[in-house]
């Protein structure tokens, strides 16, 4: 198991550094942060953080952009022709916006497709259930699958049962509500490890703290030394009557599914930029996914990173403003079903890594921001240590100091705290070699109640709040691009 994004999130993955406590579970406490504290920087760059803050007011390009991809491409799974529409439209948005070296970096991405499903409880009632085969997933036999359903509580529980009590069973995940880092492992490993068992089929509880009847997709990963076996979520409810009715007797599931795997498709990353004035060579990347699933809009998920950060570079651009080294937008292709995109970067950049000064990537809604984030992946897994500022070393003490002097700019918009823990799947293969991580930091209530479903539709994306995200990406932008020194990277693994 690599970090988290291994498991392709298409999404946020914000733990609190409390023990297990993880956002969006409940009682979750808040989130450590430190606040912003005045400093050389933000006397250096006060001027031009107030004009990029002011003119984020009104800017709304990212969001008109971000309507007409919600409302006339839509969902863009990799592989669909939306996903190439939308491509060769981000390519053309950041040309008209006067971004330089435009280019689509082409990437080979995986083809999943869907097709028809559905699934029922045939016994010892009937009732439609509302599901959603999992991303990867393979299909049913023609006619589908009818079995007995298993219900099962935990992986704890599943170890510890019998073969026998598993074997030619469909089995029904549902562990309550942990928070995404926690659920997510049923989603992602649960139908192997049910598969080898003996099971014929997954259904698992959807990541979700809400109960509304919605399925949530997302990728799985099949362990391929393990039979395949096919896999779909279903709603909070669908699982919680699952689960009473096997308390009561035996229960029969029917689950049909079509999904299968097509050939490779290309499709590419979008990138552009504005050119450094003194240090083009050295790169301060910030982006989101263009790729969503194939379900809703992909408003939050990604759409909103990506028109976000699309904002944060424009506006700086529309500014005159021109910093001592390059930004550079990118719109990753395929982080939801395969990361292909966010590994074809690493691959473009190749030995020059240490030219990369910064990564930033927008992969968690475009809620109301509390700050900016720091650090990668590891510090924000389940069981991870607390984070204790005093045991980093040095000169990843100093670049929390330097983010929070960075922070004290942002006060007008409320989003002046700098938190620990930040990344994402895109940028996860450059902060694994050292690149310093750092994503938008938002109080996070509603994602992961849309993530992944039909209902991730652009009417979940408050305007006022995104403007603020962009805001924020935009200044702490263009002052890692301009300011003497860097940050340091890798702090995760040196706070353990
Ligand atoms: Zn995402």
């Amino acid at each position: 198991m690599k970090g988290l994004a291994a498991f392709g999130m298409g999404a946020a993955l914000f733990f609190v550094q409390s023990g297990v406590a993880q956002m969006g579970a409940p009682d979750t406490p808040p989130p450590v942060s430190m606040q912003a504290v005045h400093g050389p920087l933000a006397a250096k760059y006060k001027a031009e953080a107030d004009r990029i803050l002011k003119a984020g007011e009104t800017d709304d390009d990212g969001y008109v952009a971000l309507t007409y991809l919600c409302d006339h491409i839509g969902k863009r799974l990799s592989g669909s022709p939306q996903l190439n529409t939308a491509v060769e439209w981000g390519a053309e948005l950041m040309r008209k916006a006067g971004l330089e070296n435009v280019t689509v970096q082409p990437v080979m991405v995986p083809h999943w497709v869907r097709g028809e499903e559905s699934g029922a409880i045939v016994a010892p009632v009937t009732k439609p259930l509302h599901m959603l085969g999992l991303g990867m997933s393979v299909g049913t036999p023609k006619g589908g699958i009818t079995a007995e359903a298993v219900f099962v509580p935990s992986f704890e529980a599943l170890d510890a049962m019998s073969t026998e009590q598993v074997k030619g069973k469909i089995v029904v995940f549902n562990p309550g509500w942990h928070g995404y880092g926690v659920n997510v492992m049923y989603r992602a490993i649960g139908p192997s490890k049910a598969a080898a068992k003996g099971a014929v089929g997954v259904l698992v509880r959807s990541a979700t703290g809400l109960a509304m009847q919605t399925p949530h997709t997302g990728s799985l990963y099949y362990d391929e030394k393990v039979t395949k076996i096919p896999a779909a979520a279903i709603s909070i409810e669908d699982a919680l009557m699952i689960e009473r009715l096997c308390k009561e007797g035996p229960v029969k599931v029917h689950l049909q599914m079509d999904a299968h795997m097509e050939a490779d498709v290309k499709a590419g990353n979008v990138m552009g930029e504005i050119v450094g004035s003194e240090h083009p060579e050295q790169v301060v990347v910030i982006g989101g996914h263009i790729d969503s699933w194939d379900v809703g809009q992909g408003a939050q998920d990604d759409g909103s990173g990506i028109m976000g950060t699309f904002q944060a570079v424009t506006l700086i651009h529309k500014l005159g403003l021109k910093p001592k080294r390059t930004i550079r937008l990118v719109f990753w292709v395929n982080e939801e079903n395969g990361e292909a995109g966010g590994k074809a970067y690493r691959k473009m950049i190749g030995p020059k890594i240490g030219e990369q000064v910064a990564a930033i990537e927008m992969d968690e809604g475009a809620e109301k921001p509390l700050g900016i984030g720091y650090g990668g992946f590891e510090s924000l897994m389940p069981g991870a240590p607390p984070f204790d500022l005093s045991k980093l070393p040095p000169d990843q003490q100093q670049s929390f100091a330097a983010l929070q002097d960075i922070a004290s700019l942002l006060g007008p918009i409320g989003a002046d705290r700098v938190l620990p823990g930040g990344g994402g799947s895109d940028i996860e293969p450059l902060t694994d070699d050292g690149v310093p991580a750092l994503a938008p930091r938002t109080e996070d209530l509603h994602y992961f109640d849309w993530h992944h479903t039909e209902a991730d539709t652009l009417d979940k994306v408050d305007p006022k709040e995104f403007r603020k995200n962009a805001a924020m990406l935009s200044v702490v932008a263009y002052v890692l691009a301009d300011m003497d020194g860097r940050l340091a990277g890798k702090v995760a693994a040196a706070a353990k």
